[in-house]
């Protein structure tokens, strides 16, 4: 399984499109409740229009049998065929005009009302999505695609409004289209419509055909188009571009985006190609019919001539027709994109029903900030990134090494015992991938402990609300993350409700707040994405000031190692002090002043602590830390 947890797998594809299930149809339907009233009106309009369908193609053959070439008035010989009865024309031809007018009106303000139900039902799912998402855990975004988040947020979510603009009512509309008109042939002439429906198994067969093809296409073209996403995200990032050109990579990363390109126009010339298939089958049998229709109306008339089949009937029945192949070969599309439209609702709904791991226990509390005192412990945590094999494999190969060694390497964090006094510095020091960012990640419930417990003043995290154990803990990472806005903006994210006094404040004790005011813009100031404008150092303080802002009791802080000059350094240490002032904190240390004036140093080797204690004291019993001490930081 690797490092991809098998909650996490890659989306619904091609290979494993899953049937239309009764759940999936209930959530599909649940997504239209609110809009209930909207969507019956929709229907209504729908059948309304599709009904009125019939009428013209009927009228016809009153118009041609009565009104034009009326029997009744024989007498009146009007070059050889019965005189028009102009009163009934009238009446005919005005009735003929209005169906498609009123048509028309009501066609307007059902697309108006399908629009909106469609788009308000994907801006729900989008919403849906983003707030899940937000809460879902860290474990997923290290495992997961930006580009195919992004993916199913814009992509996905956006091909379910058109499921419900065209699908859906064409679905209605066709079908009330395809009863309606086989009635009025049937109505009109029973020979004729047999022939048509004798036509149809081999039209309903190649459309069939047709429909197949296209959905495989549009499958594998939306994972092209996921794929192209995500590099094009990967690559042309600030970190993605930066590392191509570093290391001269362009040249691979345009054939790799070359290459998918390829694919998706291959792919998207097929689709256009079998959907002019299917137009054609439609074309040919549209052509052909009638002249069928004709043919069989022959052989009626000579075999019965005291009960022929009239002009207009003939000229009403084809119309009438006509009518039929257009919804059918839809409708037979229509199936297939109603399968892929669910398929895009199984992806969107794949992405709802993952666990958000790390939730509010049922009778979590809520711990107000003013009132924690900032004791922290963990109890015998064991912790690993994988989630364990499922159920009944075992975690090592029988063969592998012995129990307890096979058993011990599965662990990022092996029974880990800390404690911390409220207001005390722990210094987290050891070798590269001991576990030292692990254990700050546990604090703030970025990732829950498997064995074990993390405590805040006797409360186990697990059972503090997430907001709140939000509110009372703050992270400065070493990789500074700010948005594309103001200073302002950025700095009021630590405390959206802080005045300027407040802001200036944070700023001072941050060592920033004359940079700032250098700035053209001061305060508002943008900074460039991910803040890139900014040196590192001034990222980092700006980082700090945000922290302050928040007034966090615990604080988890990652110490910068040697990207900052040394100046620039100081200023950071300067406004770390200030931040850390009366807080407990949990610093990665890479200085050893921090190290040296820490309450407890905290070594860690593979997962488990190795020592702990003040760093007198750890230097004299000279053990890993004295060895650690003058590899590291006696240098
Ligand atoms: P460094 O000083 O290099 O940052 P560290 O002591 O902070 O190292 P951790 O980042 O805690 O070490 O990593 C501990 C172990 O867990 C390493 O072996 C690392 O490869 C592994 N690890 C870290 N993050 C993940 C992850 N998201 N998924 C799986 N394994 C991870």
């Amino acid at each position: 399984m690797g490092r991809h947890g098998r909650f996490y797998a890659a989306p619904a594809r091609e290979e494993d499109a899953r049937p239309i299930t009764r759940s999936t149809i209930r959530r599909v339907l649940a997504t239209f409740a609110p809009y209930r009233s909207k969507v019956a009106l929709v229907g209504l309009a729908i059948v309304v229009t599709s009904g009125l369908g019939v009428v013209n193609p009927l009228m016809i053959v009153v118009v041609f049998n009565k009104a034009l070439f009326g029997s009744s008035l024989g007498s009146n010989d009007c070059g050889g065929v019965a005189c028009p009865n102009l009163p009934l024309l009238y009446r005919y031809v005005g009735i003929m005009i209005a169906v498609p007018i009123v048509t028309s009106v009501i066609g307007i303000g059902q697309t108006y009302l399908t629009n909106l139900v469609g788009l308000r039902v994907m801006q729900d799912l989008r919403n849906r999505l983003y707030s899940h998402l937000q809460f879902m855990p860290l474990r997923f975004f290290t495992t997961t695609r930006t580009g195919e988040i992004q993916s199913r947020l814009a992509n996905d979510v956006g091909g379910v409004q058109t499921v419900v603009t065209d699908t859906m009512s064409t679905v209605l509309s066709n079908f009330v289209t395809i009863v309606s008109t086989l009635v009025a042939m049937l109505f009109l002439s029973v020979p004729l419509t047999l022939l048509s429906l004798f036509l149809m198994p081999l039209f309903v067969w190649l459309t069939a055909k047709v429909g197949k093809a296209r959905r495989q296409v549009a499958t594998s073209t939306q994972k092209t188009l996921a794929d192209l996403t995500a590099i094009t995200e990967e690559t042309l990032s600030v970190s993605g571009i930066l590392l191509s050109k570093s290391f001269g990579r362009q040249r691979y990363e345009i054939d790799r985006f070359g290459g998918e390109n390829r694919r998706l126009t291959g792919l998207q010339i097929r689709q256009t190609m079998i959907g002019r298939s299917f137009f054609a089958v439609v074309g040919t049998f549209f052509s052909i019919t009638p002249a069928l229709v004709y043919l069989v109306a022959g052989w009626v008339n000579s075999g019965h001539p005291a009960k022929p089949i009239l002009y207009g009937t003939l000229v009403g029945f084809t119309t009438l027709q006509s009518r039929l192949f257009f919804p059918i070969g839809s409708m037979l599309q229509v199936s297939t994109d109603v399968q892929s439209s669910f398929a895009l609702f199984d992806r969107v709904f794949e992405y709802l029903d993952m666990d958000h791991e790390i939730e509010d226990a049922p009778d979590a509390v809520a711990l107000s900030p003013a009132s924690v005192r900032g004791h922290v412990r963990l109890r015998a945590a064991r912790f690993r990134y994988d989630e364990p094999p499922p159920e009944g494999l075992p975690v090592s190969p029988p063969d592998a090494t012995s129990p307890p060694e096979a058993e011990r390497r599965e662990w990022t964090l092996d029974g880990v015992d800390i404690e911390i006094q409220p207001g005390q510095l722990a210094a987290l020091v050891g070798p590269s991938g001991a576990g030292k960012t692990t254990i700050t990640y546990l604090v703030p419930r970025l990732y829950d402990v498997q064995e074990g417990a993390v405590e805040i003043d006797g409360h186990d995290v697990r059972n503090i609300r997430l907001q709140s154990l939000g509110d009372i803990i703050g992270v400065v990472t070493q990789e500074t993350y700010l948005f594309h806005t103001t200073i302002r903006r950025n700095l009021l994210y630590g405390k959206p409700d802080a005045d300027e006094r407040e802001l200036e404040a944070a700023a001072r004790a941050a060592n920033i707040y004359d940079r700032i005011v250098e700035l053209p813009e001061g305060f508002d100031t943008i900074v460039g994405e991910r803040g890139y404008k900014l040196s590192g150092g001034e990222k980092q303080r700006l980082a700090i000031a945000r922290v302050i802002l928040k007034d966090p009791r615990i604080l988890i802080l990652d110490e910068a190692t040697s990207s900052l000059d040394t100046e620039s350094e100081m200023e950071v240490q300067k406004a770390l002090a200030n931040l850390m002032e009366g807080r407990t904190t949990f610093v990665i240390a890479h200085r050893l002043s921090t190290v040296r004036k820490a309450d407890r140093i905290i070594v860690l080797s593979s997962g488990s602590i190795k020592e702990i204690g003040g760093h007198e004291e750890l230097l004299e019993s000279g053990g890993e830390y004295s060895r650690l001490y003058s590899l590291q930081f006696n240098g």
